[in-house]
């Protein structure tokens, strides 16, 4: 088995193209504007897009596929999607999560993450002889492409993301020695660049164009001949539930984010709405919910991160009803239509 399906890059469906055309739902009407506190029926207003992305869906169903054709054990490096729920789940099925791949007997199955490797990790794999399958999204392969690809060219790198997440080790380990990582815009008045007409930047995948802007306007600043991400790089799911999720925060007092605390994405999405103005609070699980949030509360926004699984939402929307809700609405801002081919071994 080989580890790298970069062919993947393309995807299945980039037909319909991997930005979603944004729609309004005529049933987000009634609720719009705030709803003055104290207002006894309470509305759930459910963000559309939400949950899992094309490259979540493609990583589990990768796990799962594997697990029902070769059986336990299954070895995962690091945790598939930073989702508690989805890691139990493929745990209990068989899969051993692992970043440490010297504990992995020789021979055995290993499937990257979505979240990508560098170079020396599948170095490593293929050293201990470890059949690997490769879960990392397409859209991260792409990235790590283009970094490839300035390396090649003589460019030095800039990456804009967060230092010590899993993704952006993995991005930096492309071209460690021309690459640099840039956080704020601090970070970029410290840059020492070697020949400025040659600078190529890529971004972590889960920062939207909002999140990046700021950095990335001081690096043209300052580095006027930088060569700049294409749109086509941000990730559209990424955008896509920001954008929901600012729509949420105008028209909610509360909003309801469901991820997990390591997942980076639903964490940016709390953030986003607190920004624009709405209470909002990271849950894991429906019982999460104290009751007394929604004291004065007219309308309750509800949306998940990219790798919060739906069946999470409908028990929530149901433990919101419980609690007092009497109708649900969607606030459709965007359709999806995004699917990633299956890694050749195991279609
Ligand atoms: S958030 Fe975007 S880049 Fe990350 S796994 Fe999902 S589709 Fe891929």
């Amino acid at each position: 088995m080989s580890g790298n399906h970069t062919g993947n890059d393309t995807g299945r469906e980039r037909a319909g193209g991997t930005h979603a055309r944004h729609q309004r739902d005529s049933t987000a009407g009634p609720v719009d504007g705030k709803v003055a506190s104290g207002t006894a029926a309470k509305t759930v207003l459910v963000a559309s897009p939400r949950g899992f992305c094309a490259g979540v869906s493609y990583a589990i169903e990768i796990v799962d596929l594997v697990l029902d054709h070769y059986g336990p054990p299954v070895y995962v490096r690091h945790e598939i999607v930073h989702n508690r729920h989805v890691v139990d789940r493929l745990r209990g099925r068989g899969a051993i999560f692992t970043d440490d791949l010297s504990t992995v007997p020789a021979g055995s199955l290993l499937i990257f993450s979505a979240h990508g490797v560098s170079p020396s990790v599948r170095k490593e794999a293929s050293a201990q002889k470890l059949r690997v399958i490769d879960a990392t999204c397409p859209l991260v392969t792409k990235v790590h492409l283009e970094a490839l690809r300035y390396a090649r060219e003589d460019y030095e790198i800039l990456v804009i993301g967060h230092r010590g997440h899993v993704e952006v080790e993995g991005t930096l380990g492309h071209a460690p020695d021309r690459m640099q990582l840039v956080e704020t815009v601090e970070d970029v008045d410290a840059l020492e660049i070697r020949d400025p007409a040659r600078i190529g930047v890529v971004t972590q995948t889960t920062l939207s164009v909002d999140d990046t802007r700021e950095v990335l306007d001081a690096i043209c600043r300052r580095f006027p001949d930088v060569q700049t991400p294409n749109t086509d790089d941000i990730c559209y799911a990424t955008q896509n539930r920001q954008t929901a999720v600012k729509e949420l925060a105008r028209r909610c007092q509360l909003v309801l984010v469901m991820g997990s605390p390591t997942s980076s994405n639903a964490n940016r999405l709390v953030e986003v709405a607190k920004i624009h103005g709405a209470v909002a609070r990271l849950i894991e699980h429906a019982d999460d919910i104290d009751s007394s949030w929604l004291d004065s509360v007219g309308v309750v926004g509800l949306t998940a991160g990219a790798s919060t699984p739906e069946s999470l939402v409908q028990a929530t929307i149901n433990r919101l009803c419980s609690l007092g809700c009497d109708s649900v609405e969607a606030l459709e801002t965007a359709e999806e239509h995004v699917t990633f081919a299956l890694p050749h071994e195991i279609r």
